[in-house]
């Protein structure tokens, strides 16, 4: 018996565990699961970015789900259509073994009525953003009425990015006897609160220390002057080949631009903001998914709780406004037990910033030469 069986996972679920090739639960999905399974409650989940934790609910969501019934019973919400479409894929490869089951994403930028068809089609679970959910129960495309389960994944991102409204809203929508499962990477004050007004004795399960960073990333800066950013990145570029990285910028426009001119320049690089239109931003996804991009210049709004694989390095062209950010910007790195580096790229006036991250990562940042035209040529 391996260690999914023991968590009283059943025969569909094991089988595609075993063709996703995952071997062992990871903590959060040891503590999350058997609970979830076991009993009917709301719980909060902590656990850092990379742990795991779209498994964590969604195997037993699953299991518990009646897929003969077409009503919809579960309610996922997600900070941004990039998320909503890789939990959507996560949760139909989970579920490919068990029939009639049927996972819709709802997300802006896309056709609304399309979506709202598939609903009606027998989706017994919505994965959804907030503002996207919001606009079809107002329009009644949809009927929440009826679920079982409410899952608020990423909770501490959604409200991040001020999502407070529109979840309170949906949950108002939701039966009293639905659970709520909650799942974040920390717990800032408004994910408390949620829990406090609209969950009922949640239960909680930590993983590792609330709001530390992922463990598996070495975090570096580079200090340059401040026209040499850009310089700064192309020397990082050359002196590791086999890069495949994340680069982020403040804003739309310097993230177009610093694209623009990586790929000017002969880099593999790609842009992603919102300024795109879904099917751009679709595209650039899966390139990037597919390696025919090494560097994705993106915004944080864009970026948010991308998964994707053995990403090598984050590099901060430029720190975010709020540090906070950091965390979720190095948290692209180092998922799944891999090691990955998080770079800062800064000028001398905003090194004090770097101390104070130190302080939300609870780790140091080591102090790196910007590689020469030497070591690049070696
Ligand atoms: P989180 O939501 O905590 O940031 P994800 O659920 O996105 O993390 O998972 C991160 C990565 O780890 C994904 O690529 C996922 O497929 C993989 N993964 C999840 N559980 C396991 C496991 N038990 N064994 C191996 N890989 C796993
Ligand atoms: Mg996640």
């Amino acid at each position: 018996m391996n260690k999914f069986e023991q968590l009283g996972l059943n025969e569909s679920l094991l089988m595609a565990i075993k063709d996703m090739g995952f071997e062992n639960p990871s903590e959060v999905q040891e503590k999350a699961i058997p609970l979830l399974l076991d009993q009917d409650i709301d719980i909060v989940a902590l656990a850092q970015t990379g742990t795991g934790k779209t498994a964590a609910f969604g195997f037993p969501l699953i299991q518990k789900i009646d897929a003969e019934n077409k009503s919809t019973q579960a309610l996922i919400l997600s900070p941004t259509r990039e998320l909503c479409l890789q939990i959507t894929n996560e949760i139909k490869q989970y579920s490919k073994y068990v029939k009639g089951l049927h996972t819709v994403a709802v997300y802006g930028g896309a056709s609304i009525t399309e979506q709202a068809r598939e609903v009606k089609r027998g989706a017994q679970i919505i994965v959804a953003t907030p503002g996207r959910m919001q606009d079809m129960i107002n329009r009644n495309l949809v009927n929440i009425k009826n679920i079982q389960f409410c899952i608020l994944d990423e909770a501490d991102e959604m409200l991040n990015m001020g999502f407070y409204e529109d979840i309170t809203a949906i949950l108002s929508d939701t039966p009293d006897e639905k659970k709520t499962w909650l799942f974040s990477a920390t717990m800032p004050q408004e994910v408390a609160r949620i829990a406090r007004e609209f969950m009922t004795k949640p239960t909680e399960i930590t993983v590792g220390h609330k709001n530390q960073g992922a463990v598996n990333v070495s975090h570096e800066f580079y200090l340059v002057g401040a026209r040499d950013r850009y310089q700064a990145l192309k020397r990082l570029a050359d002196a590791n080949p086999d890069i495949f990285s994340v680069v982020f910028c403040r804003t739309k426009r310097d993230t177009q631009a610093v694209a623009e001119k990586l790929i000017e320049d002969g880099y593999n690089a790609a842009a992603l903001h919102g300024d795109l239109s879904q099917a751009q931003r679709d595209g650039v996804m899966k390139a990037f998914r597919g390696r025919q991009i090494q560097m994705l210049v993106a915004t944080d709004v864009a970026a948010r709780g991308i998964d994707v694989d053995d990403i090598t390095h984050v590099i901060n062209y430029q720190l975010p406004d709020e540090i906070e950010t950091y965390n979720h910007r190095s948290g692209r790195t180092g998922r799944a037990g891999k090691t990955g580096t998080s770079i800062v790229i800064v000028t001398k006036s905003e090194l004090r910033k770097i101390s104070s991250i130190e302080r939300i990562i609870k780790n140091k940042f080591i102090e790196k030469p910007i590689p020469t035209g030497m070591e690049i040529c070696e």
